[in-house]
């Protein structure tokens, strides 16, 4: 085998995030920052992988209304459960990991903190593993692709650790049979929603990756005639100013959750379905007087490529100001330094990309990776 396009996937690595610290990597030649899709990594990893936006691949956020197919119609019965054990994270993790297995789901799935008692007005988006082919049924990823067209390919296994996939694809590289691979990198994300994209924790999770992909890429050059390198993430993330406590505010309404609306709280943005017109005309006068954010309108949603007939992930949606966080939210019940899923035109939301070779004008957005990809596979088959 004469060639190895090496793609290394890093979680919530953003332009500005770069621009603070750098990365040292000897055979980067040409960097970038792109643009992410409005929304969380539920929306932003399919749009990677098959190079469409959330309203073809249809993959947005994770949880959306559906009281009639919900899998989690018998949390109501958990619902008197002691709120102080089960609202930790520890108790909440094992059960997800049960109606994981319950359910046979292959993909990522966590209750987070949504309450026990409205889970049943929710279905859950990500039921399968979409790093394996035919992962996402409504188009192709890059692994079907490499099917498709013969192209031996290793991909990361995300259930495990970072140590674990470097080392498992060290091996592989020595074998000297794959052409692609996908490294999947995911725990910078972590660190900075811990710490905030300026502390020495941060930093050090940088230089530790540089030197984890320069010893890769020197193994592959040890093993292949030719390795080219691509390193790209998914979004940013921006440091948190404050908070707002928009569930309080909502239920200072008096409206009744399930009788007059559903919300799901994200940790910047907020989704509301209604039952009568009265709640939404309340809800939305509530919304309006808030500073610290706005209604995003459906036609900015269509300009980015995230709306949906029939309201399947929301009638209106209620985005926070970068650095604002909505807390508690059902995503995390405290203030945590870094978040992302800020609107897209914020520069603290740009991913960005990395490449050995030029990086063609045209490339923009994170749905252009796949052609990247692509690409730089054919290339190797001339
Ligand atoms: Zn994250």
């Amino acid at each position: 085998m004469k060639k190895l396009s090496l793609f290394v996937f890093i979680d919530g690595f953003g332009w500005e995030v770069y621009k603070k610290h750098g990365f040292n990597i000897s055979i980067i030649k040409d960097a970038k920052a792109l643009k992410t899709t409005f929304g969380f990594s539920s929306a932003a990893d399919p749009s990677i992988l098959t190079g469409r936006y959330p309203d073809e691949h249809t993959h947005w956020s994770s949880f959306y209304y559906d009281p009639i197919n919900s899998p989690f119609k018998f949390f109501k019965y958990l619902s008197f459960l002691p709120k102080y054990i089960f609202d930790r994270f520890r108790p909440r993790h094992y059960l997800s990991k049960l109606v994981k297995i319950f359910y046979g789901y292959t993909g990522y799935f966590e209750l987070y903190s949504v309450p026990f008692k409205y889970l049943p007005y929710f279905d859950y988006l990500e039921k399968r593993d979409y790093f394996v082919p035919n992962g996402i049924l409504k188009t192709d990823t890059i692994f079907d692709w490499c099917v498709q067209n013969n192209i031996p390919y290793h991909c990361s296994n995300w259930r495990k650790s970072e140590t674990y996939n470097i080392n498992v694809l060290k091996k592989e590289i020595e074998k000297r049979q794959i052409e692609f691979t996908y490294l999947y990198l995911p725990t910078l994300d972590g660190v900075m929603h811990t710490y905030g994209t300026t502390k020495d924790e941060t930093k050090n999770k940088l230089l530790w990756l540089e030197k984890q992909i320069e010893d890769v890429y020197t193994h592959a050059c040890n093993n292949y005639e030719e390795v080219s390198l691509h390193i790209f993430s998914d979004h940013g993330m921006c440091d948190t100013i404050g908070s707002i406590d928009l569930i309080s505010s909502i239920e200072e309404s008096h409206l009744e959750y399930g009788k007059d609306y559903v919300a799901m709280y994200d940790s910047t943005m907020a989704r509301f379905w209604f039952m009568n017109q009265a709640a939404k005309i309340k809800i939305q006068n509530i919304l309006e007087k808030i500073t610290e954010g706005s209604i995003v309108e459906h036609d900015e949603l269509k300009r980015m490529h995230v709306f949906f007939e029939g309201n399947r992930f929301g009638e209106i949606f209620f985005l926070t100001n970068p650095g604002i966080l909505i807390n508690p939210s059902y995503f995390g019940l405290k203030v945590i330094p870094g978040m992302h899923g800020f609107h897209p035109n914020h520069k603290d939301s740009n991913a960005l990309i990395f490449s050995s070779t030029k990086i063609d004008e045209n490339i923009k957005s994170i749905t252009d990776i796949r052609k990247v990809m692509e690409k730089e596979i054919k290339n190797e088959k001339r």
